[in-house]
């Protein structure tokens, strides 16, 4: 069976027939392959190694990826398609375990790794067969990444990691962490930003210690919080160069932002077909809850906010294809997405009424998984700092 992909009311400029077309295989697949088990690997709090394999070997683990890597090295637009069609599963767990691998772990190692990290690591991620985690925030250090203080000391031909993560998206199942340690001299004093380095650390390394986190959101994605004693790694490990952390971690969000941004998309409209289809069923005064005046109302206010924010979304996605450093507009395209998608969440809970509030219903996960959405990846105020900088101050 393969599922007609119902095109949005209003027209993207950026997508053509052939990204239509891949909407259309990549909804069947997602249909045939992934929702019949997520709710399984929700409840689970994991994702098989078979469903990576499965999506690895569609092709949709590279689609950004370079072809010398195994990716297909498509244009952004299928990398929004799919992120998209990942959204309106509407299971945050699987939405961001598969958007944290391809669009914010593997990534770091397909811009900076060196030939052989992107040999051992890149490749076989893109098939399927590695999953990885980032592993960035720290008990004290969140939104201020100022404040990391894990280190990685040389000794010889090594380096000995020490430190805490936590909220690590991939963290219950992944083989490997792309981590940022500092790597300054202790002695030289250290500035906040310049002696951050990005490091593979693989996950069955002596030293390293995965403890689940029970992250009430985005179950299926094994959310844990990673130890790391004296973990001695070879410094072939550094992805890019040593103390350069800082500048490839600021690229690098500019893609994780613009994702989290487009998922969100997809996300909001699975949530609002879900409804209607709930409030057409829904029978009340004489009627049905789908012929009242105001809920239509709310119901087009709405859809006509999602496809505004689409646009958004798809325009700082054709930003970034051009400048990866397209800091405002995929700082706007995460803000306003990622809200816009808990209102809309937030909205429908209430017009399902009590049955939205059952544990297990639906809209009750997609409330707490777009709630994260709005914290992870760089919280709604962080956005709206760089935004009010860029657009305000900067501009004099
Ligand atoms: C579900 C989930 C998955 C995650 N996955 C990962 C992962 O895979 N890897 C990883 O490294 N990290 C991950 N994180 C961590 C995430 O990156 C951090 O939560 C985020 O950077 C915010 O940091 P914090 O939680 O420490 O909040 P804090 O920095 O303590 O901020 C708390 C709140 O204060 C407000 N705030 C923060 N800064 C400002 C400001 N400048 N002005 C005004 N208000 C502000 C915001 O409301 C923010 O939510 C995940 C988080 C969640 C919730």
């Amino acid at each position: 069976m393969t599922m007609q992909a119902a095109p949005s009311p209003v027209r993207s400029p950026y997508l053509t027939a052939e990204h239509e077309a891949f909407r259309h295989s990549v909804r069947t697949f997602l249909q045939q392959r992934i929702a019949p088990h997520a709710a399984e690997w929700e409840r689970g709090r994991t994702m098989p190694r078979s469903a990576w394999r499965a999506l690895g070997a569609e092709g949709l683990l590279g689609l950004n990826h370079p072809v010398s890597a195994g990716g297909s090295g498509k244009d952004i637009f299928h990398s929004v398609v799919f992120l998209e069609e990942l959204g309106r599963l509407g299971f945050g767990g699987v939405r961001f375990a598969v958007a944290l691998h391809s669009y914010m772990g593997t990534s770091y190692l397909a811009a900076d790794g060196s030939a052989e990290l992107r040999e051992r690591f890149l490749r076989p991620a893109v098939a399927g067969e590695l999953v990885v985690a980032l592993a960035i925030t720290e008990p004290q250090a969140g939104s201020d990444l100022a404040r990391l203080a894990s280190t990685a000391r040389e000794e010889g031909d090594d380096l000995v990691v020490d430190g805490e993560k936590r909220f690590v998206v991939n963290g219950g199942f992944a083989d490997f962490f792309v981590t940022a340690v500092r790597t300054g001299s202790p002695t030289a004093g250290r500035s906040a930003h310049q002696d951050l380095s990005l490091l593979v650390v693989e996950r069955d390394r002596a030293g390293v210690s995965v403890r689940p986190n029970d992250c009430a959101a985005w179950r299926a994605s094994a959310v844990a919080d990673v130890g790391l004693r004296g973990v001695r790694v070879p410094r072939t490990h550094l992805i890019g160069r040593r103390n350069s952390g800082f500048i490839q971690i600021m690229k690098n969000m500019q893609l994780e932002r613009l994702a989290a941004g487009i998922t969100a998309v997809g996300a909001a409209e699975e949530c609002l077909e879900a409804t209607w289809r709930h409030l057409k069923g829904r029978a009340a005064f004489e009627s049905t809850l789908s012929g009242k005046q105001a809920v239509r109302h709310r119901m087009a206010d709405l859809l006509t906010e999602l496809e505004a924010t689409r646009q958004l979304v798809h325009h700082a996605a054709w930003s970034y294809a051009r400048d990866p450093l397209s800091i405002t507009a995929c700082s706007m395209a995460k803000l306003k997405a990622t809200e816009l998608s808990r209102t809309v969440a937030e909205e429908c809970q209430r017009l399902y009424g009590a049955e939205g509030f059952r544990e297990d219903a639906a809209v009750a996960r997609a409330v707490q998984d777009a709630r994260a959405a709005t914290v992870a990846a760089g919280a709604s105020e962080v956005m709206r700092d760089i935004i009010a900088q860029a657009g305000y101050d900067e501009r004099g």
